[in-house]
């Protein structure tokens, strides 16, 4: 499970976010690439968006169920 506590902080504050598990496989974002970046240094995934609209809600689901490392939660702030 995602640890609030333990984001990774360029993720724009919301419900959704990934937090420092994040390996990255690139798997959330294919399912979410309208809300999901690479940092900088493409050592993590974060949330540069929350979704805004019930299509971009289905992808975000879907990429937090798709994550192996469970690394992206939904009861951010
Ligand atoms: S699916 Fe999970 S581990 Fe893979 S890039 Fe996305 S957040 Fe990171």
């Amino acid at each position: 499970m995602a640890d609030k506590n333990d984001k990774v902080k360029q993720n724009v504050s919301g419900k959704y976010y990934i937090d420092n598990t994040c390996v990255p496989c690139n798997d959330c974002l294919e399912e979410a690439p309208m809300l999901l970046k690479y940092t900088d240094d493409e050592s993590k995934v974060y949330f540069h968006k929350q979704p805004s609209n019930p299509e971009e809600e289905i992808a975000a689901k879907k990429a937090m169920e798709i994550c192996p490392v469970e690394a992206i939660g939904n009861d951010g702030e």
